[in-house]
């Protein structure tokens, strides 16, 4: 053999072996927080299930979940890769503190809502839920995510809420002060899965689909500039920000899910970073 031909024979050994190493990776972060976005990696091809759902896997072999709030973890991801070989992988969920917050001067309506509007309430939640549930096969959930607004974060992710003294659900999301009227933009592309001008506890709400799962909702808003079944790209108008439903002043509530499960915008924008 010609010493050319011999470098081209050891060169060709290590590269092939790591290209096959390279494809059969799964990579998920060890450790990760209540509330957050996990994505991870597995080989393209693979059937992946977490949390008892079937995860869609793009051409190039991303998935991505949420860690709900309350989530004590282990996670167990399943990965059944295209040679057959099933791999758990686990994910630790480090816990967070939930601070109590008293929210006081919101409309006494909204905290115990008269029994004859037990039903709308009902009717209005499920159609937001409805639109959770979408998966779309999009990846506006891979953009990095920004801002919707400027200003002051008035609530954060998670409190457990007290209205007018009265014990609620915790904080699903996070709310930021600003004028009534103040532009809200989309802080990731997506579809406009739902968009009402005016629900009983949440006011003029918006929903955007992100793909996989991932929804972004905007609550108390003033304003709809968009329609259900819309495409918005990042940084789009989408509405303005008011005090509609249960709010004490204005301000916007960006809200985050993957399906059902709520997680912390703030975690999804720290990532972005
Ligand atoms: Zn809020």
């Amino acid at each position: 053999m010609k010493p050319f031909g011999l470098l081209l024979a050891l060169f060709a050994l290590p590269l092939c072996a790591h290209a096959e190493a390279a494809d059969n990776r799964i990579i998920f972060p060890p450790s990760t927080s209540q509330g957050s976005m996990v994505i991870g990696k597995v080989p393209s091809g693979s059937i992946v299930h977490y949390d008892g759902r079937q995860l869609r896997v793009t051409a190039y072999g991303s998935v991505g979940f949420g860690v709900g709030r309350d989530e004590k973890g282990p996670l167990t991801i399943k990965v059944r890769r295209p040679d057959g070989e099933v791999i758990a992988s686990e994910i630790s969920v480090t816990p967070r503190d939930w601070p109590i917050e008293r929210v006081n001067g919101v409309p006494p309506k909204t905290v115990n809502p008269p029994a004859k509007i037990a039903a709308r309430i009902r009717r209005e939640q499920a159609a937001v839920s409805a639109a959770r549930e979408r998966n779309d096969d999009r990846t506006d959930f891979t953009e990095s995510f920004i801002r919707p607004i400027d200003g002051r974060i008035s609530g954060r992710f998670g409190n457990q809420r007290i209205y007018n003294g009265k014990p609620g659900s915790a904080h699903s999301g996070m709310d930021i002060a600003a004028a009534t009227g103040t532009p809200v933009k989309a802080p990731a592309s997506g579809i406009v899965s739902f968009a009402d001008a005016d629900l009983y506890l949440t006011g003029g709400t918006i929903v955007i689909d992100h793909g996989f799962g991932f929804s972004s909702n905007f609550l108390h808003l003033s304003r709809l500039d968009v329609n259900v079944g819309d495409r918005v790209e990042q940084g789009q108008i989408i509405g303005a920000v008011g005090s509609t439903g249960r709010a004490t002043g204005p301000h916007l509530h960006w809200g985050m899910n993957w399906f059902t499960v709520r997680i912390d915008p703030q975690l999804v924008l720290d990532a972005a970073r």
